[in-house]
């Protein structure tokens, strides 16, 4: 008798606390209980937007999809997303190019720009209300890169054609009234609601075909050679030619643990502002700083702040540290941006991860060939999402993306 290898289900945690400004925004989808034995051509275990997407782009390339979440559809941390969208990656490009090597570094970036616009697209075609804006990103001079670095940055990033700009402090100050060293302010970034994103795509999915199952938690994966069989919560099975393990922040085994790190991050979101506390273009803005802080704003006219990222895992201190870290937010954006009559109306922590070199990483688990675990890492953890949906899409054709050597981690 053939010898089966199997995977145990990483177990549960608490993926964010406090209130996070998305916690009613999503669309209602109807799933299925798993009331018998199942089968399908791909499974994808989790429904977060990593799951969502690559659901979305495997049912509409004529896949036979099931999804299956042990919590509700977009509840886990993309509820604790602020959702801005860029191209750029937590390490500079000049940064990159030094860890993994220019041409590698080149691919990384135009390769997440290009993910950026396909987003948009896919959001468009399947006419997804996600709440997209395109926005500039403005990043601003920090400790970990000061003005002259991020001339040279703009400069790299201007050679491979990405929309990017430098600014000289006179012109941070008198545009938007930032007192920093330098910035670049570069296009092609974008924001958008992510619990209404990952809802969309799933009810995209669904007219497409596919079959959300919530709750249900997979318990263990085993390869059925050339399969795979899911045993779930339920008591019943899934069985299918591949498996998609879109788990987020818990994190599969199999993925080395070299080539992540799960840490905290902290975000507010304050109350309605008044047109005139906005500055131009609303752009995102965010800093070369470690841990850095970032901020967007949001159709209802608040503005949302995140950072304070820290080397913590307790979900229980997590939660503790609410109140300090959204004050310290507070307190930075206020300065920041000259305004003191700004409030923090929501607040909120959540688990985030952190990769060596800032991208993401999809691996096939050693003994499970039929599958494909995503982990997406760093602060444009969604356009690592698209990424990964594109990836896994050619993969479910037998065929490899010919940027898959990146993501396989450093
Ligand atoms: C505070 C904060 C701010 C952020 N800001 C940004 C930002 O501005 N821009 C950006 O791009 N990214 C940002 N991120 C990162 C981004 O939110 C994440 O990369 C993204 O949400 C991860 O989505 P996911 O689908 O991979 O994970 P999740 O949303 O967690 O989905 C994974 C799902 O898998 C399910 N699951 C796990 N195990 C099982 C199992 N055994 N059986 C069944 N289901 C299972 C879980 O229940 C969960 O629903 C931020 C994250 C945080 C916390």
């Amino acid at each position: 008798m053939a010898s089966y290898k199997s995977v145990v289900m990483p177990r549960k945690k608490d993926l964010h606390d406090g209130i996070s400004l998305w916690h009613d925004s999503g669309a209602h989808i109807s799933t299925r209980k798993l009331k018998k034995n199942i089968s399908a051509e791909i499974v994808v275990v989790g429904a977060g937007i990593s799951g969502a997407l690559s659901a979305l782009e495997l049912s509409a390339a004529g896949h036979d999809v099931v999804v299956i979440d042990r919590r509700a559809p977009s509840t886990g941390s993309t509820l604790a997303s602020t959702a801005m969208i860029q191209f750029e990656l937590d390490t500079p490009l000049t940064v990159l190019q030094k860890k993994i090597g220019p041409a590698r570094a080149n691919r990384a970036y135009k390769r997440s720009a290009k993910a950026v616009r396909d987003l948009s697209k896919l959001l468009e075609t399947h006419d997804i209300s996600a709440q997209w804006r395109n926005r500039e990103a403005l990043y601003l001079a920090g400790g970990e890169m000061g003005y002259r670095g991020l001339q040279k940055e703009a400069e790299a990033r201007q050679k491979l054609k990405l929309p990017s700009e430098y600014l000289s402090h006179a012109e941070l100050l008198a545009e938007y009234n930032i007192n920093r060293t330098g910035a670049i302010l570069s296009g092609g970034s974008a924001e958008l609601n992510p619990v209404a994103t990952a809802s969309g795509c799933l009810k995209a999915a669904q007219t497409l075909g596919a079959r959300i199952f919530s709750p249900c938690e997979a318990l263990s994966a085993t390869s059925t050679h050339p399969g795979v069989q899911l045993e779930t919560s339920s008591g019943f099975t899934i069985s299918a030619s591949r498996v998609v393990f879109a788990t987020g922040y818990e994190v599969m085994a199999g993925i080395p643990k070299d080539q992540f790190e799960v840490i905290s991050s902290w975000a507010i979101a304050t109350q309605s502002l008044a047109d005139a506390d906005f500055w131009p273009g609303r752009c995102l803005i965010w800093e070369a700083s470690e841990p850095y802080l970032y901020a967007r704003t949001t159709p209802d006219n608040r503005i949302l702040v995140g950072g304070g990222d820290q080397r913590l895992t307790d979900p229980h201190k997590r939660e503790q540290a609410i109140p300090r870290k959204s004050a310290a937010l507070l307190k930075q954006i206020k300065s920041m941006l000259s305004k003191n009559h700004l409030q923090a109306e929501f607040q909120w922590g959540g688990a985030f991860a952190n990769s060596p070199a800032g991208l993401p990483v999809f691996r096939q688990l050693p003994s499970i060939p039929g599958s494909m675990a995503i982990l997406g890492c760093g602060g444009n953890g969604i356009t690592c999402s698209m990424i990964a949906a594109q990836v896994v899409t050619k993969w479910a054709r037998g065929r490899s993306d010919p940027d898959l050597d990146l993501f396989l981690g450093t």
